[in-house]
């Protein structure tokens, strides 16, 4: 058992109270669509944040440029970003700590699943563990540190942002900025439904081709058409061919749109990928590829390719400051009882920024749960004060002096 846990049970107490409250308002909030390309909920969803927050201090809104996107008919399209809702309380001289969670989900306006419903100890609903109740289990824990009058023996940050689940392409280079002036970040994306936490993640790239070939008339005189299809498709059965040639360097060809009437030879085609990958070096040598590829499928006459995107996310290794924020965190869980364990992930969030500005961070202490991105998603009901109160411990510990601290990249002051 901690000490601290000892020193501060009516805190504990409190919080253990608070399950009741926790459920319902990850109910509500989850019963809120806020799907990534769902500008209007987003805004909604962020003013109620702006008042579920407050308690925790003033809550800033931070303007987002706007993103540029390639449509389905590769027309280049400007999209608005909802705001960044952001707390700052800068406390030179402490431990400082970057606690970073997104609102939005994947599951967009006119999907189904919608709502949420209750069975077996387990809630079901959109975004319930990716991560509306990850934010709830946030909010509780703060709360918590500030009853416990330890708040002010740390610096705190939180950024709540908007465009997770497509790549953080808006508040992305935001996070990374942030990142460099703190000792530790935390995310609350979900824990596996035994409570395995996530340690290292691969780097992630989204990206789109465009074609611009010819049109031509496919019986008078097709020999004039550029056929943007198919020269699309021997640009992306080349990408393809790059699988495997790097350790774990995967691409998924996930979508090709173009051509329409039979008797037109098309002259535009859009194809989208996504890649993963482990190593900085890797994502350097791929784009480089990529880079060759397009420019050989430029070269032939009556074609334009073009490629848009990047690596979104680069690799968040094991790095020696990371083990040690784990050990920490491992060390906090027995405290509570709790066996924690790491695992590797293909996966990528918010944490994989937090890394490439060199912060240490875990970013799997939300909710405990599971079939994320499906309608199937749940979370453990009983996670939510079980988090909120690992979360606490650790924010405690840290304002207690209890975490001997090691980064990788010295911090800006
Ligand atoms: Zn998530």
């Amino acid at each position: 058992m901690s000490d601290l846990k000892l020193s501060h049970q009516k805190t504990f107490d409190w919080l253990q109270n608070q399950q009741a409250e926790m459920l319902a308002k990850t109910i509500k909030w989850a019963n809120i669509n806020t799907g990534s390309g769902n500008y209007t909920g987003l805004m909604s969803f962020a003013d109620m944040l702006r008042t579920e927050f407050s308690c925790l201090g003033e809550v800033e809104q931070i303007e987002l440029p706007e993103r540029i996107m390639l449509s389905d008919t590769g027309v280049e399209t400007s999209h608005k970003s909802p705001p960044i809702l952001r707390i700052n309380r800068p406390n030179p001289g402490k431990r400082s700590v970057l606690l970073v969670a997104h609102y939005d989900t994947v599951y967009a306006i006119n999907d189904s699943f919608q709502t949420c419903e209750i069975s077996d100890g387990q809630l079901n609903g959109p975004g319930v563990a990716d991560l509306k109740g990850g934010m709830v289990v946030m909010l509780y824990a703060l709360q918590a540190l500030q009853k416990s009058g330890l708040m002010d023996e740390l610096g705190i940050e939180i950024l709540l942002n908007p465009d997770e689940e497509i790549g953080s392409p808006a508040s992305g280079a935001y996070i990374t900025e942030r990142a460099q002036y703190h000792d530790v970040g935390f995310i609350v994306e979900p824990a596996l439904a035994d409570g395995t936490l996530v340690g290292a993640r691969k780097g992630s790239g989204n990206f789109s081709l465009r074609v611009k070939g010819r049109a031509a008339h496919a019986g008078r005189e097709i020999e004039l058409g550029r056929n943007a299809l198919v020269h699309l498709m021997q640009v992306l059965t080349e990408i393809e061919a790059l699988n495997g040639a790097r350790n774990e360097l995967t691409i998924n060809i996930a979508q090709i749109v173009g051509g329409g009437a039979l008797n037109t030879v098309p002259d535009m085609a859009v194809g989208r990928f996504n890649c993963r990958l482990n190593t900085k070096p890797d994502s350097a040598w791929f784009t480089q590829e990529l880079q060759n590829i397009v420019a050989e499928y430029n070269q032939q006459s009556g074609y334009e390719v073009s490629l848009f995107g990047g690596m979104t996310r680069n690799p968040k290794p094991a790095t020696k400051a990371n083990r040690n924020l784990q050990n920490f965190i491992t060390d906090t869980g027995n405290q509570l009882a709790m066996d924690v364990a790491f695992k590797h992930t293909g996966g990528v969030c918010d944490g994989n920024n937090m890394a490439q500005a060199g912060l240490p961070n875990v970013d799997t202490l939300g909710v405990r749960g599971g079939s994320i991105h499906s309608p199937n998603e749940y979370m453990i009901i009983e996670s939510l004060t079980e988090r909120a109160e690992f979360l606490a411990l650790i924010l405690m510990r840290m304002a207690a002096g209890e975490f001997n601290y090691i980064r990788d990249v010295e911090k800006k002051r």
